[in-house]
């Protein structure tokens, strides 16, 4: 199942779930309790995530790269 973020207007704090496709828009509700949280799409999520060794999200990104590997990516 995909992992997807969410934030909590209530708490203000942003958490991830991991929902099927078809769920992935419904609203969801915080580790707190809270209902409503709402879905972020965030590029930026996704590559602040990298520096806690998640690197797959980042790596899809690199489709049109041919070295493979970010760290010797001109572009990254
Ligand atoms: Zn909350």
């Amino acid at each position: 199942m995909p992992l997807y973020e969410y934030y909590c207007r209530v708490c203000e704090s942003r958490f991830e779930l991991l929902r099927s496709m078809s769920r992935s828009d419904e609203s969801a509700t915080c580790p707190s309790g809270h209902e409503g949280a709402e879905r972020v799409i965030s590029v930026f999520s996704a590559l602040t995530r990298s520096a806690d060794g998640e690197v797959s999200s980042v790596a899809s990104s690199c489709g049109s790269c041919t070295t493979g590997d970010c760290g010797s990516c001109g572009i990254a």
